[in-house]
């Protein structure tokens, strides 16, 4: 895990040293804030602000400071899932300890049927993605027969670990709704710096509801699919 952040970090270095370089020779970068590790052992303040974090991307997913609630951003917009299931507007000054985002770009794009639950996607997705050695966004547009989001409360200091939050989450289930799971894979070596495999946060098509997905089902949906060949990290100040 040293390894890879460290690799990680030289990235970062490299993108630092030579500007815009990476988004102008077409690689479409993945911009991290923070690692999974650091926020899941309580590391819930941060001090990107959205207004800095939209340079970066404006399709993605996060949380917001002291863990209130879930994010998503779609279309150019970001959203904030509270811990009651409103869905909120977010703010340039509102701040981040943990996102993932992207200017989603997909290479590929393709039509989904009868997907039975999460891991049945998961298995789909496994079949569409050309490796496993890069991370990856992932846009699902469609109509589900089932899907259950959770949100999670805030937090006041001294902070919980994640696992703790977690433990409160709240849980929104609906048996049909169209909309849009926001999503990423990353690869096994990516373990601390992120969480491997997949991760999708949902919002519904009139944007009243939604959430960190924990389960599945749809129709029929448009999956679109970006390799996101080089990674852009920056780590959370420690305080
Ligand atoms: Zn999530």
């Amino acid at each position: 895990m040293r390894i890879t952040r460290y690799l990680m970090v030289i990235l970062l270095w490299s993108l630092l040293q030579c500007g815009p370089c990476l988004c102008e020779s077409g690689q479409k970068p993945l911009f991290q804030y923070s690692a999974y590790a650091v926020l899941a052992e309580g590391t819930y303040d941060g001090d990107l602000t959205f207004e800095e974090l939209a340079k970066h991307g404006d399709f993605g997913l996060g949380t917001f400071n002291g863990i209130d609630g879930e994010m998503i951003g779609l279309d150019g917009k970001f959203y904030q899932v509270k811990f009651d299931g409103k869905v909120l507007p977010v703010e340039d000054s509102m701040k981040t300890p943990f996102a993932m985002v992207t200017f989603f770009s997909p290479e590929k794009q393709t039509q989904v049927r009868d997907i039975s639950d999460i891991k049945a996607l998961e298995g789909t997705l496994d079949g569409l993605i050309p490796t496993k050695k890069h991370f990856f966004a992932i846009r699902v547009d469609g109509t589900f027969t089932k899907i259950k989001a959770r949100s999670v409360p805030a937090q006041t200091r001294p902070y919980p670990s994640l696992e703790k939050v977690v433990s409160g989450q709240s849980v929104f289930s609906r048996e049909t709704a169209d909309g849009t799971i926001v999503g990423f894979r990353c690869p096994a070596f990516a373990n601390g710096v992120n969480a491997p495999g997949y991760h999708f946060h949902f919002l519904s098509s009139d944007r009243k509801w939604g959430g960190h997905v924990l389960e599945c089902s749809l129709e029929n949906a448009k999956v679109a699919l970006q390799d996101a060949s080089s990674v852009y990290l920056v780590l959370i100040s420690d305080k």
